[in-house]
């Protein structure tokens, strides 16, 4: 079954105009007064209204914009627990103490699967309102054999972006025995989660994972058939960028504190997009990454939320794609960019992230003219509607019109 959606004010597509299909997500990209064709689930034609093809069903957008669904690929999202008073805490002044992670680490080791579940159920379908499409989700707060394994089969139920961050901090059974817990990441747990995952983590900072640390668990990972990516350089300038490069890591997250050569060998990669999660600092008030010195370079640049109780409990990207317009002086282009076909790429997806003829049916209608109400209008819900794989998932406050 077809559906025309027409009358769009303006269709965001990050693909190149009249093609006839569309391999990956392209640079930033918009139709104006367009029309969308959706069937069996993927993009059939885009362009303007006035030339649409007729389709089984029809939509009347009212001059409302339409994105491709946001795609979110840094998110910690199977925990139990929440950690609001340290959070007040925090904004009143009190400095951050190490104890925070660790209270989520015993909750989720307390939690029944099905708690880890109807959490995670929750999560999805908060990201799912607010036009997220696609989203990654990491392990990391088992930190045993048995929980980092149970925390990635719950996820491998929302999304298959599964990643094992078994390497997320050392828990405390084995506090001054960093390289017994590795052995451990790199060895029975690994065999345990491998099979219910697609990427491997490490939190390479100092007070976690050093950087002989984070190529031991990469590589053990990449041995096992895991993809790499790394949490790099957030609280301080470290090795984290570096150990990515050099491991051809999809990914390099955070970013927020960058040596020139960091940057550059960012720009030299070939492939390791800078995932910047706004967010993070918003919630600790920490200095944003330099996206303006990362889209110079020529930096592949995605935005994401972190999504996590700790450090940044937003699962919202029209949140951080605003924050970046704002506080980190990205366009509403960029932004919009980096939120959609940039989080593509930090997952190295080319069917989500743009809506070129042949991608996902993956879409967002704002409430709105043009994707710039994202960051115009902050703290708004804007979501008309979302289609996952041509399936329309959410209502929003859309009249029904077709
Ligand atoms: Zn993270």
């Amino acid at each position: 079954m077809s559906l025309l959606i027409t009358n769009i004010g303006e269709l965001v597509t990050n693909a190149p105009r009249d093609a006839v299909s569309v391999a990956s997500p392209g640079p930033f990209e918009a139709l104006t007064d367009a029309a969308l064709v959706l069937d069996d689930g993927h993009v059939a034609w885009t362009g303007p209204a006035t030339q649409a093809p007729s389709a089984d069903t029809m939509a009347d957008a009212e001059g409302r914009a339409v994105l491709p669904g946001f795609v979110d690929s840094h998110a910690h999202l199977v925990f139990a627990g929440e950690r609001g008073a340290e959070f007040a805490a925090r904004m009143a002044g009190q400095s951050y103490s190490a104890g925070g992670i660790r209270s989520t680490v015993a909750a989720t080791r307390a939690a029944s699967n099905e708690q880890l579940r109807v959490n995670l159920a929750r999560l999805a379908a908060e990201m799912l309102a607010q036009g997220t499409t696609t989203f990654e989700c990491k392990s990391g707060y088992g930190l045993t054999t048995a929980d980092e394994a149970r925390s990635l089969t719950v996820a491998s139920e929302f999304t298959p972006e599964v990643t094992y961050l078994g390497a997320h901090v050392v828990p405390p059974e084995f506090d001054g025995n960093v390289a017994g817990y590795v052995d451990l990441v790199c060895g029975q747990m690994l065999a345990a989660c491998a099979p219910h995952a697609r990427w491997v983590d490490v939190f390479c900072e100092r007070g976690a994972f050093g950087a002989d640390e984070a190529r031991a668990v990469l590589a053990a990972g990449e041995a096992a058939g895991l993809l790499p990516r790394i949490h790099a350089n957030q609280l301080g300038p470290g090795p984290g960028v570096q150990v990515a490069v050099e491991a051809a890591a999809a990914s390099a997250d955070h970013c927020t504190f960058l040596t020139d050569a960091d940057v550059d060998a960012l720009a030299c990669s070939g492939g390791t997009v800078a995932t910047l999660l706004p967010g993070v600092e918003f919630s600790t008030r920490q200095p944003y990454p330099d996206a303006r010195r990362l889209l110079s370079a020529g930096v592949t640049v995605a935005i994401a939320t972190d999504c996590n109780p700790g450090s940044c409990f937003t699962s919202s990207m029209p949140f951080c794609a605003a924050i970046a317009v704002r506080d980190m002086h990205m366009t509403t282009q960029e932004a919009v960019w980096a939120a959609t076909a940039g989080g593509a790429h930090a997952l190295r997806r080319t069917d989500v992230g743009h809506l070129g003829v042949g991608a996902r049916a993956d879409l967002v209608m704002l409430d709105a003219p043009s994707h710039a109400y994202l960051a115009y209008r902050p703290g708004v819900p804007l979501v008309a509607g979302v289609w996952r794989g041509g399936e329309r998932v959410e209502d929003g406050r859309l009249r029904s019109t077709s």
